[in-house]
Formats: structure tokens, sequence, C-alpha cells
């Protein structure tokens, strides 16, 4: 059977495997499409389809009875090791010369120039080709035909080429051969001592999808360089089962084939289908311009996946190969506008990001399996950078020193812009309620919408700074190596280094976190990642600290902000592994992790990318928090009554005081009174809504509101230090960490994960984490403090 790999993997599983007797049934008017019984159930296939499918006719087989003898398919003897077929062979003819017909291998040589392809096809065939040190020296295809191991192969000597696009003669030829006339098997050659360039082909190849079996050629010259070379985790990464050869003299060439016909009869444990992961911006557009494909009838003949990157790198010859089912012009009009609005996000085109993406997948690779000579070692600049960002031991200290960087930058100098704004609330609310009569309508504006919403918005200056220094290291390129020396590190709580970068962008928000385990091939890993997502502390939650911090401790804020994130991490950690033993089975499939070249981020990509997230943030204020603050504030306003003797007793009676009371209950082995337990309720739509509510609960009861003077954040820190003890404040911090996640988180897990059974755990998890973490914590300090 020959054919594009998800034609045979299709039609095996339909049950045409060689050996099985087929009966053609009906041929449709035009002769297509033609059905089949197979094992008792009808199959109809395409015309051009059932070509490929190598079925012999009774009258053949009859033919084959008469001769009674069987040609032992042992040619030239090369390795002259192959037993003949047993002369007392009692299987039918039918089923000898079915066996025989499906015994054909057609093996094309593919690689770069250089590399020693003429001489493994020479060695193998038996033939006397040119082989030369230049490049171009195989300008046509050379076919030879030999048996080994029982089989015949069917090699081609294809000319050589560093990448499949579409600049070169070369190139084309050698995309067009594999389309059109697709070999059984590619052999992919390599040479070992310069597996970088090399593997950028294979990149290609893997796209194509197509069954590979690589020659690590130059096998001999490695050796002598001193590169070490982990060639089983290459594999193992690649998907692609490698044997190590030496072209000169002939090395390893017997296991090669070996390993062909192992491949071809679908016995080789390597052998994956992987995805050369292109980044999260290039990937999102792949998909689209794929279903686009799948929507025009694509599927069959090519790699949908390997037509889509092209056509987006606009490959003249893809887009006119697609262009006979492109009816309504609407493929070429999905890629032009795909292109288009790529370069204006990005600055670049979508070419050489594919090129960067591809380079990023294979220095990732290496850098898991590869370790070079000392003397031998690249002197670029990434290499150097690497070589220190990435160190076995200055690694981890660096990444600390970036990471406090980024806290104590979010913290210390967002505290300035966070004055003016906080001063202009106070100034708004002071002048609203100078200027309005007493009643309803002011309550609402002044304690429900400005102190509500102000008491959150203060935080803005903070947030941007976080996610401008995220973004930062995202776009360098150093986020990539955090998750490279992390790996080790993750894999022993059952995480992935992949895991590594949503749990740092959880610190901004875990909804685009949850969304950034796409980048996780595996499917375990994705899932334990998820889960411990919402112990990342997300920047929602810094008004309350910051709000609480400043109650009680804000001679020691920086102390126990730092002590929050890291109980946050911690119990990430825990739960992870927990969950990796007890809840998400399954063994994790290692892939490679890219290592992007390191870029200094334009000025503009980084800002753009921090205003896309603050803007987020400020939708959620006009909406969510906006809402929940109003809905807050009238719960605490009605039932309305004037004689209620304080504006406390008045709160107390209302709606929300009652939902507080009846919670209160539960909620007292943590500390917490019924303002508390309300805050943290309401604090589920969003977490900004802890402080908000708390900003309303406390500004009503106040009272008097025509003397707001001080600013806000301060007064309601001020606020706050009249109704918790130090210890319930504590406590309150560690619930806010580690409660439940808002619902936008709950639904991003819930469709990420696909179930509403992972959500639900999150939910229940996290809650019950951090109820008994609190009362723990709240009852120990209260035993220990006389
Ligand atoms: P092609 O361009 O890929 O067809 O490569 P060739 O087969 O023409 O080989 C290029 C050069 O590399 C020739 O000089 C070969 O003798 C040499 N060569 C091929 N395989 C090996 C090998 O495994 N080790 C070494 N040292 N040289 C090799
Ligand atoms: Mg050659």
């Amino acid at each position: 059977m020959s054919g594009h790999g998800h034609f045979r993997k299709r039609i095996i599983e339909m049950g045409f495997i060689k050996g099985v007797k087929v009966q053609s049934i009906l041929n449709a008017p035009l002769n297509d499409p033609i059905k089949y019984r197979i094992m008792n159930f009808e199959v109809s296939l395409r015309r051009a389809d059932a070509s490929k499918v190598e079925i012999v006719t009774l009258q053949e087989a009859k033919e084959w009875e008469r001769q009674k003898t069987v040609g032992s398919g042992e040619g030239k003897g090369l390795w002259g090791d192959q037993p003949p077929l047993p002369a007392d062979d009692k299987r039918s003819a039918v089923d000898r010369l079915v066996e025989n017909k499906t015994h054909t291998i057609n093996v094309a040589l593919v690689g770069n120039p250089n590399c020693g392809k003429t001489s493994i096809f020479n060695i193998a065939a038996n033939a006397h080709e040119r082989v030369g040190n230049y490049s171009g020296v195989t300008v046509d295809e050379k076919v030879g035909t030999f048996q080994y191991g029982g089989y015949t192969f069917n090699l081609i000597d294809l000319p050589g080429t560093y990448s499949l696009s579409a600049y070169s003669p070369e190139e084309l030829y050698v995309r067009k051969h594999i389309i059109e006339t697709p070999p059984d098997i590619i052999l992919n050659v390599v040479d070992g001592t310069n597996l970088e360039r090399n593997l950028y082909l294979t990149t290609q190849l893997i796209d194509m999808d197509l069954t590979i079996v690589m020659a690590l050629n130059m096998s001999d010259e490695l050796k002598k360089s001193g590169d070490k070379l982990d060639i089983e985790q290459l594999s193992t990464l690649l998907g692609i089962p490698i044997v190590p050869t030496t072209g000169r003299n002939g090395q390893g060439i017997g296991t090669l084939f070996d390993t062909i016909i192992d491949v071809f009869e679908g016995r080789e444990r390597h052998v994956r289908h992987i995805h050369v992961n292109h980044g999260k911006l290039l990937e999102q557009r792949i998909g689209r311009m794929r279903t686009e494909l799948y929507n025009h009838g694509f599927s069959d003949e090519l790699s949908t996946r390997f037509l889509s990157i092209k056509l987006l790198e606009n490959d003249s010859q893809m887009i006119d190969y697609v262009e006979k089912k492109d009816d309504d012009g609407s493929i070429n009009r999905l890629r032009e506008e795909i292109s288009d609005e790529y370069q204006k996000h990005t600055g670049e085109d979508i070419e050489s990001a594919v090129t960067d993406a591809k380079y990023g997948f294979i220095r990732g690779a290496l850098a898991e399996v590869y370790e070079a000579n000392e003397q031998r070692r690249n002197h670029v600049l990434t290499d150097k950078l690497d070589a220190v960002v990435t160190h076995r031991w200055l690694g981890y200290p660096i990444f600390l020193v970036f990471m406090f960087l980024t806290f104590f930058c979010t913290f210390a100098l967002g505290n300035y812009p966070m004055e003016w704004i906080d001063m202009l609330f106070s100034w708004i609310g002071d002048l609203v309620g100078r200027h309005m009569a007493e009643g309803p309508l002011r309550s609402l504006l002044v304690d429900g919408v400005i102190s509500g919403v102000g008491s959150v918005i203060v935080f803005l200056p903070n947030i941007l700074i976080l996610y401008l220094f995220i973004s930062f290291m995202e776009d360098s390129g150093y986020m990539a190596r955090a998750a490279f020396i992390m790996d080790k590190l993750m894999h022993k709580m059952g995480l992935h280094g992949k895991s590594f970068i949503p749990m740092i962008m959880g610190f901004g928000c875990n909804v685009p976190a949850i969304m950034a385990t796409r980048t996780i091939e595996d499917r375990k890993s994705r899932l334990l990642t998820m889960l411990v997502i919402p112990m990342m502390s997300c920047s929602a939650r810094i008004p309350t600290y910051m709000i609480i911090i400043g109650a009680f401790f804000s001679r020691h804020a920086a102390l126990i902000l730092t002590g929050l994130y890291a109980v946050g991490m911690v119990m990430a950690v825990l739960m992870a592994k927990l969950f990796s033993r007890r809840v998400v089975k399954g063994e994790a499939l290692p892939f490679v992790m890219e290592l992007p070249p390191y870029r200094l981020p334009t000025m503009r990509s980084v800002l753009r990318h921090t205003w896309e997230k603050g803007k987020e943030y400020l939708k959620k204020m006009g909406t969510i928090i906006l809402g929940a603050a109003v809905i807050v504030w009238a719960l605490g306003y009605f039932p309305h009554h004037d004689d209620y003797a304080s504006a406390g007793g008045q709160l107390e009676q209302s709606y929300l005081g009652r939902i507080g009371k009846g919670v209160e209950p539960v909620m007292r082995p943590c500390g917490f009174d019924w303002r508390q337990s309300v805050s943290l309720l309401a604090g589920t739509a969003a977490k900004e809504v802890v402080a908000s509510t708390m900003g309303v609960l406390y500004a009503s009861e106040e009272g008097d509101t025509a003397t707001l003077e001080d600013d806000d954040a301060i007064r309601i820190s001020q606020l706050v230090r009249g109704h918790m003890t130090p210890l319930s404040a504590a406590s309150m911090l560690i619930f806010v960490l580690l409660y439940m996640p808002c619902i936008s988180t709950i639904i991003a897990i819930k469709n990420e994960s696909g179930k509403w059974r992972w959500a639900l755990l999150t939910v229940l998890y996290t809650t019950v984490l951090a109820w008994v973490a609190s009362t723990g914590f709240y009852q120990i300090a209260m035993l220990l403090t006389p």
C-alpha cells in the first residue's frame, strides 16, 4: 500500500491490511466510487484512493498457484544474512502473492546537500553514483531497487535541500516528488555534526505528517568531535526513530533498513506524530487556516497543517495548488487577511516568524539532548546568553533576581500613581457628597459606586507594572529559558517545564494563564497545571492584600506580600504532587520546549501587550465590579429604616447583614465576622470585589459620608482596623489567597479541560484548602497569643 500518512492510516483502520481478501461488489456509474466487501462489511473508496491499495486479482492468484514456486525475494544479498523462505511454506499461494506484493517499500532519501545521501544510497543499492564533497552533485533522482530482509526496496535519491520552501529548483523538485508520488517512508539523512541546520528540514517533514526514519549520518565525525548526543531522547522528542550511520563505510546501514521495515510494519515504538509548536500567535492562525481548508474538502492528499503553514508563508506554489478547490476565493482571502493582520500585530512577516519558531523548537530539543564539546561551542550571542541564563546553577539565582525585580517594581513604584488616583476618587466622592441631598441616590453614588470601584481601581498602576514585566519577559525570550531551567523541578511535582509560563502568567490573571496551558502538549501535565493555577495569586487579589496590610502590617508589607506569593506557590506544588498521584492518571509524554531566539522587545509591542491587559481590567471595572458594588450596596441599604439608631444598626439589619450572619457560623473558626464573610462571598464574582465590598461595607458603616477627607484606600484601611484583629486580618489574607477562583476562571477551566468535573474539583479543593489553612492558622495563633 502506498499513499500519504493520513490515507494509509485511515485505510488500514478500515481493514485494508495486507493478506485480507477483498471483493469488489459495485462499480458506481462513472466508476467512482468503488464499493468493496472486506472482512464482511462494505466500504466505498474513491477511485483515486482505491488505486493506492494493492490488490491481486483472482486471475493473478491462479496463475501464481500453477507455478507453485515462490520467489525467495533475495537479490543482491548485500548483507547476505537473510534466511531464504522456508521450503515447506504451508500458506496458500494467494497469501504468498499478497505478501510479496505488499513487501515492496518505497523509500525516498531526503536531506541537506552533502549529508551523505548518495553514499547511503550507493551502499544500500550497491550502486556507483558519484559522491562529492560539494553541493548539487545529485541533480536528478536516482532510483535503485534491491532486496533486504524479505522486502523489495525502491530507493530514491533526491537532490539535497535545506528546506521545503519554494525557492530553489531542488526544493521544488523534492517537495513535488513527496506530494505527487508519496513514498512509504521518508529516509531523512541528517549530518550529525551540523544538527541545528539539518533538523530544520526535519521540522518541515514533521509538518507534512510523513512517516520518517532518520539516519544520523557522519556519526564517525560526531564521535570524534567529542560532542554528546542522547539519540534515544531525541528520538522520543521528535517521534522519529533515529539510527546512527556512517555513509563512508556502511556502518549502521543494516540496522537502518531493519528499522525501516519495523516502521513500515507499524511495530516501531518511537513513531509518534508530534506537532512542531510555532507559538501561541502562529498556532492560532494556522488553526484558522486549517479549518478553512477542511471546509473546502482538503484532507487526504496533503497534510492540512503543512498546507496551512505554507499558505501563510505566502508560498506561491501552494497558493496555486489550493486554487482549484477555492471556487469562491475564500481561502485566498483568509490567507491575505491573516497575513496582513499578523504583520500589523507584530511588525513581522509570518514567514520569518515560522522560521524563528522552528529554530526555537530545534534549539529547545537540542538543549535537552545535546552537549557540545567545550572547545567547539558556538559563540553566537544567543549561545553565550543561554550558557549563563540556563546554567545549571546560575540559572536559578538569575531567575530569582528577575522575579524580585518584578514584584519590587510592582509594589514599590506602583505606589506613587496609586496615591494620585486615590486622591482623585476621594475628591470626586467628596464633591458628590457635598452637592447632593441626603438620600438613597447619594448613598448609592458615594457609598456604592465611588467607594466600591474606587477601592479597586487605585491598583491599576500596580497591575500595569506587573504586566509590563511579564510582557517583557515573554517577548524577550527569557520566559522560555525560565521554563527550561524549571523543567527538572516541575517534573518532580508531575508538571512540565512548560507549565511554568502559565503559572507565572497566573500572577497577572488566572484566565489567560489557563488558556496559555494550550502550549503543553501532554494532556496530563496540562490538566494538572490548570488545576493549580488558582493557587497563583492573581493581581485581582492585590487590592485586598493592600487594604489589609495597610491596616495592620504596613511596617512589614514587603515581607508579608512575598510570604503570600510564596505560600501560594508552595500550595501549588503540594497540590500538583497530590493530584498527579491520586487524581489525574496516566504517564506524561515528553515533548520539546522551544527556545526562541532572544530579542530586545520593541517598546511598542510591550506597551501594547500591557495595555491590552490593562484594558481588560478597566472593562471589568465597568461591568462585573461596578455591578457587584451596586448589588452589595443595595443589599446593605435595604430594607431601609431611618429609625435604626446608627448606620451600623442599619447595615446589620439589612439583607447583606442577614446573609453575612447566616454564613458567619461556618466562617467563625477562621476568625471572620459577618462583614468579612460577606466580602469573601461577593468575591466569587471577581476577586477585586472582596476589596470593593469592604469599601462599600465599611464606608456605609462610617455613616457620615460628608466628611470624606482622607484618601479612599487609606481611609478604608483605617475603618478596617476598627473591625478586625491583626490575627483575623492575617487569616483573611490566607483565605483570599487560597479560596475558590472567580467565576471567569472556573469557566475557563471548564472550557479548556472540556469537563465540568475539573472546574468543580477546583472550586471544591481550593475552598476546603482555604478554610482549613485559615482555621489552622487562626486557632493555633489564638492558642499561642496570651
Ligand atoms: P549527498 O550530497 O547528501 O549525496 O552526500 P554525499 O553522499 O555525496 O557525501 C558527501 C561527502 O561526505 C562525501 O565526501 C562522502 O564521502 C562524505 N560522507 C558521507 N557519509 C559520511 C560519513 O558518515 N562520515 C564521513 N566522515 N563522511 C561521509
Ligand atoms: Mg548526493
